[in-house]
């Protein structure tokens, strides 16, 4: 549901998410990214996402870890339901992939846990820069550019 703003819960580290909606980032608003201040992890989930091309990647993603995946130490921070892990990759437009990389999934919500470090084996910080909210807003453009292209499980 657009426009539920509840506080989440990081499950890295228990600190209390920042809604899109407190976000001056326009790439967490479109594609409904909840993120940790603390560790710069973020959660999606396809009903908080505005861009409907990213809220049906996310449910195609979803139809993953709805049997598949190995069970983890995590509960979904929207719904309390274990979470999933699973390796996948990004299609370039050449058709090679990229490194996988792991991604915590809900088998009952549409919600996805995401390392900041994950994001950094793709796409390493460029200039050292250690501000975290530089780093953040980083972090998320190359997430919403990585959404664009096919998701493979590997
Ligand atoms: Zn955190
Ligand atoms: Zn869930």
């Amino acid at each position: 549901m657009a426009g539920d703003f509840e506080a989440y819960k990081c499950p890295r580290d228990g600190s209390q998410l920042v809604p899109p909606s407190a976000s001056e980032r326009s790439a967490y608003i479109r594609n409904g990214i909840h993120h940790c201040d603390s560790c710069s992890g973020m959660l999606l989930n396809a009903d908080a996402a505005i861009s409907s091309f990213c809220s049906e990647k996310l449910e195609e993603m979803h139809e993953g870890f709805i049997k598949e995946g190995t069970p983890i130490d995590i509960d979904c921070p929207f719904c309390d339901c274990q979470m999933r892990l699973r390796n996948f990759s990004f299609q370039r437009l050449d058709g090679s992939l990229t490194d996988p990389i792991e991604i915590d999934g809900c088998p009952n919500c549409t919600s996805f846990w995401l390392d900041a470090g994950e994001l950094h084996r793709l796409s390493p910080p460029s200039n050292g820069n250690k501000d975290a909210r530089v780093e953040a807003n980083a972090l998320a453009m190359v997430l919403e550019i990585l959404l664009q292209l096919p998701v493979v499980f590997v």
